[in-house]
């Protein structure tokens, strides 16, 4: 079998303008980065807006092995069917970060022949979305000490700046360091953080943005620090908004590439699943629903995470409505949740299979929570033997739920048609009744509580002092009635990534809670969830190379 970017390389791209005119978008309405990426004009969304919106569905996924399993891959699979079905599809998906690329997982633009192409550019510097967003968050860092050290005028208590440094990496040491040493010209001393970029604020608020207006008041509204009354300081209050929206301008337009079966595809925006939303920008999906009859996103890791995310935050900031969820299920992932340890995933065993698929029978539970119709999908890989695949179609069809198997990472659109005749089937016999979980007027606590309780299946809820403290304050400040962004491991859905399956009567800790006033969420952090990853023993890194002749290799 050929690695991802042997076959990414193999394949025969057409011109972007070619993929953008399958849904009507005209080249003028295109701002090209090359031959083969495009940024879409801000007149496209004008011309389109009005259009009644074609159908919506999320892929999500169970609790997953650390390699991921599939969601990317099934979602690009399931836009390359739809056309092989004649139907007018597109997919928006995340823009991969450097770091996953370079530490554990690899890249994210799907896998085997079910791909977004050009799939280097994707996972490396792509059209420089991730690039400007760092500036942005840095430049409004770097005025932010500036103010500090030129007389303070807004009393800025140094031991409460809240905004954080970032970079697109993951770098464990710049976790926690210290800024401003030197002589007195060298700026103010402080204990100072980085996160990486995908989970800065702005990230979220780009992903969350409506227009260039809803940008800057959501970047005015950003809380870089307290003051000694402990008042909230601002963005605007910096008078740093004009110039980070300078720098963000042409990195709100939605980007366009296609698959290797050239089906459009929007990939913009990039936030992580387990410490921020998790999910592509509103405008991608937006602009997808108005030019395509069917839209395929996905949001990031399990669906404890990533869908409920998807739903409570971004579906209710945005009134999007969606029709369908495909919940991906992997025979190695249920045996993962059965207790199998990574390295023994490909032998057949179906003890752990049973075992394990409490966790997909969980998810479902889950799903349905929101009110949206849901397909489960098993994405084969070619270890899986045709005992346990059986196992699981019973165990789905048992419970009324409908199954396909998916085998679009072997031979892409075809391997998805049954998969996508049981989507387009749903879609036309059952109706959505989308509702969020919870009511954004109920108290922070409440709403943490509701999601821990009826999302991961916990039986309480703890709060370390300082994470109780923040609630409170936050409430008084009037932060209150926004929707939660909780912060979790992606592989249990306790906040132990050791407790696996369906885990019962654990309790969640909640660590840090923080307000992302210009995003419109209440962060909260549990177990040992970190903003700055760090690099295993041996990084992906260490096998990615360029040859004599320019071609990358080693990246998957
Ligand atoms: P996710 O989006 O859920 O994180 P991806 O779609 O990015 O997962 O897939 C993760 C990795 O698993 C990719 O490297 C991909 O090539 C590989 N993969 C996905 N599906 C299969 C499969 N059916 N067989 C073998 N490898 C697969
Ligand atoms: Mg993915």
């Amino acid at each position: 079998m050929k690695s991802d970017i042997e076959i990414a390389q193999e394949a025969e791209l057409i011109h972007i303008r070619e993929v953008a005119k399958q849904l009507g978008i005209a080249e003028d309405d295109l701002e090209l980065y090359g031959k083969y990426k495009a940024k879409i004009s801000d007149e496209l969304w004008e011309q389109v807006k009005d259009r009644e919106d074609g159908k919506l569905v999320l892929v999500t996924a169970i609790n997953p092995t650390p390699a991921g399993e599939g969601k990317t891959t099934t979602s690009v699979g399931i836009g390359q069917a739809m056309a092989k079905l004649g139907k007018k599809a597109a997919i928006a998906l995340r823009e991969p970060s450097l770091g996953p690329c370079f530490g554990i997982k690899g890249g994210a633009a799907g896998g085997g022949y079910a791909q977004v192409v050009p799939m280097e550019d994707l996972n490396l510097h792509f059209t420089g979305d991730f690039h400007a967003i760092t500036s942005a968050n840095n430049l409004l860092a770097a005025m932010l000490d500036n103010h500090i050290k030129q007389g303070n005028k807004l009393v800025i208590d140094t031991n409460q700046v809240v905004w954080k440094r970032c970079m697109d990496m993951n770098d464990r040491v710049l976790r926690n360091i210290v800024v401003g040493l030197g002589r007195p010209v060298d700026g103010v001393v402080r204990e100072d953080h980085f996160i990486i970029s995908v989970a800065s604020e702005i990230m979220a608020i780009l992903c969350l943005a409506d227009n260039m207006k809803d940008l800057k008041d959501r970047l005015g509204r950003m809380i870089v620090a307290y003051n000694y009354e402990g008042k909230p300081v601002t963005a605007s209050e910096l008078n740093a908004v004009g110039a980070m929206a300078a720098l963000l301008k042409d990195a709100i337009k939605p980007n366009m590439v296609q698959t290797l079966e050239h089906t459009p595809a929007f990939v913009h925006g990039g936030p992580f699943a387990n410490i921020a939303h998790g999910c592509n920008s509103v405008r991608a999906t937006k602009t997808a629903l108005k030019l395509a009859d069917y839209t395929i996103t996905e949001a990031g890791f399990g669906a404890d995470l990533g869908a409920e995310k998807f739903f409570d935050i971004k579906c209710r900031m945005a009134g999007l409505k969606p029709d369908a969820v495909v919940l991906v299920a992997t025979v190695r992932a249920l045996k993962y949740n059965g207790g199998v340890p990574k390295d023994k995933l490909s032998e057949e065993n179906l003890d752990a299979l049973k075992k394990g698929i409490v966790n997909l029978e969980k998810h479902i539970e889950n799903v349905a929570k929101f009110g949206v119709p849901c397909v489960v999908t098993l994405n084969r890989f070619v270890t899986d033997s045709d005992a346990e695949l059986e196992y699981v179609k019973n165990f789905c069809e048992e419970r009324n739920c409908d199954f396909a198997l998916s085998e679009v990472w072997e031979k892409g659109g075809e391997g998805g048609v049954e998969l996508c005749k049981k989507i387009i089937n749903t879609l036309e016999t059952k109706e959505s009744h989308f509702k969020p979980l919870y009511d954004i007027n109920l108290s922070i606590r409440e709403k943490i509580e509701t999601i821990a309780k009826e999302i991961y299946g916990a039986a309480s809820v703890t709060y370390d002092a300082a994470a109780a403290k923040s609630i409170d304050r936050l409430e008084e400040l009037g932060y209150g009635n926004t929707p939660i962004c909780m912060a979790k491991n992606q592989y249990s859905l306790s906040d132990d990534a050791k407790k696996l399956g369906r885990p019962e009567n654990f309790n969640i800790n909640i660590r840090e809670v923080y307000v992302s006033a210009g995003a419109g969420f209440v962060v909260a952090i549990t177990g040992t969830v970190m903003t700055m990853p760090g690099l295993p023993l041996h990084p992906a890194a260490e096998r990615i190379d360029v040859n004599d002749d320019g071609v990358i290799i080693g990246l998957s």
